[in-house]
């Protein structure tokens, strides 16, 4: 075996799942990150919505290092006190009795689908999950079969049975098929990430909410994306006064180390009985250990709060913008700090983004024609106003140039 530095720069060894920009970044910081160049960039990428606190903040590198000369893993043979604090705070600040612990978006969205299957075979036999069109809820074959766009689960049939998809944005076409095939469960994002920042009209969710109280269905929010403060409420499904019965957590819930969660209420969660589910690594010492010290943190700092008065100072400056290239820019959207900007093509918004990377901005080019903007949660008007500056020079470099 070899060690030391590679002679694979680019890893030609890996499978080709990602198309990644040629930038190897080596140091991060705050909003920041440094390539091995030497060049910075402003940071609104934050690894897809994971790293809220922004790059080794120095309570997440504090909670690591302390819990890494502790313990690391033990396995669910044991109880683990990490898991018991992350699961009080949790459920203290949510609509949730009680809480498993895994590792990913996927997971957590699996084991929500798992645990509404197990539900609705106790209570009648009921197995159909209604998601919605241009939904992502995740890889694995449950979350794929959740997953409502062509291109994730092309080439993997035959995925899941019993999973019917309804437009985005539309109760009556969920209380119809409900009505029709009397599912177990309803399955779907506050705002759609994946998709290119698609934010429901007001009200959605509540008629959801009402539509699954009446039918008894579940309603499962996947807040894997929207969760953990991005939309200026820790959980997006606030904002609307609902009460879910199953959220999916992952990205921003371990501030950067791989954790994620189910919540749900007590007499959804007691269907879960020893046996039924489980996860080697999930909810880990050292998983738990951060996420309860990036928790705190986002609390303890207001970040919360403070997402959503940025996102609305955000969405404000992004309007001025479009206003200048009404024929280039389409759309602003937004809630709190997950942001799209939608562009009237995808090779202007492909050109768009490659000058904004030259120019030192990230962010994530989503459904070929949408910026994707996610900023820590505690970043500042001067890293926005700047990120902003950036966007509106790249457009003008785009439109200058032909
Ligand atoms: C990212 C994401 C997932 C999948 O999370 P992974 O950790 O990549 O498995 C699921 N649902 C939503 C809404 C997401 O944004």
């Amino acid at each position: 075996m070899r060690s030391g530095k590679t002679k694979d720069p680019m890893g030609k060894y890996l499978m080709e799942t990602y198309s990644r920009l040629p930038i190897t970044m080596r140091k991060g910081k705050g909003s920041w990150l440094w390539d091995t160049e030497g060049k910075k960039y402003l940071d609104y990428t934050t690894g897809i919505a994971v790293n809220n606190l922004g790059h080794c903040h120095p309570m997440i590198t504090d909670a690591i290092t302390s819990q890494i000369s502790k313990l690391i893993h033990t396995s669910n043979l044991f109880n683990i006190e990490n898991q018991n604090t992350l699961s009080e705070i949790l459920v203290s600040n949510s609509f949730a009795d009680k809480v498993f612990f895994c590792n990913s978006g996927t997971e957590a969205v699996e084991g929500s689908i798992k645990l509404a299957r197990k539900w609705g075979a106790e209570n009648g036999g009921k197995f159909a999950v209604i998601s919605t069109e241009g939904a992502f809820h995740g890889r694995t074959f449950g979350a794929l079969s959740a997953t409502g766009s062509e291109k994730y689960r092309q080439g993997f049939s035959p995925l899941l049975e019993g999973f019917h998809f309804t437009p985005y944005g539309n109760p009556e076409a969920i209380a119809r098929l409900a009505a029709e095939i009397n599912p177990c469960a309803v399955i779907l994002e506050p705002v759609q990430g994946e998709n290119g920042v698609v934010v429901p009209p007001p009200g959605y969710l509540k008629q959801i909410s009402d539509i699954c109280g009446k039918s008894d269905t579940l309603l499962i929010l996947d807040e894997v994306q929207v969760g953990m403060g991005r939309t200026g409420k820790l959980f997006a499904y606030e904002h609307e006064n609902v009460s879910p019965d199953i959220v999916a957590l992952a990205k921003a819930l371990g501030g950067g180390m791989p954790c994620g969660a189910v919540l749900a209420t007590d007499d959804v969660a007691k269907h879960f009985t020893p046996g039924a589910h489980g996860s080697t690594f999930g909810g880990n010492p050292l998983a738990t250990g951060v996420a309860c010290a990036t928790i705190e943190t986002m609390l303890r700092e207001n970040l919360v709060e403070r997402a959503g008065e940025l996102g609305d100072y955000f969405l404000g400056k992004l309007k001025e913008v479009q206003g200048k290239y009404p024929e280039h820019v389409r759309g602003i959207r937004g809630k709190g700090l997950i942001i799209g900007v939608e562009f009237s093509d995808s090779t202007f918004a492909r050109n768009c983004f490659s000058v904004s990377v030259k120019n030192g901005l990230l962010v994530i080019l989503t459904v070929e024609r949408v910026f994707r903007i996610l900023p820590p949660l505690n970043t500042n008007k001067e890293e926005i106003d700047l990120a902003v500056t950036l966007i509106a020079k790249s457009i003008e470099e785009v439109v200058s140039s032909g």
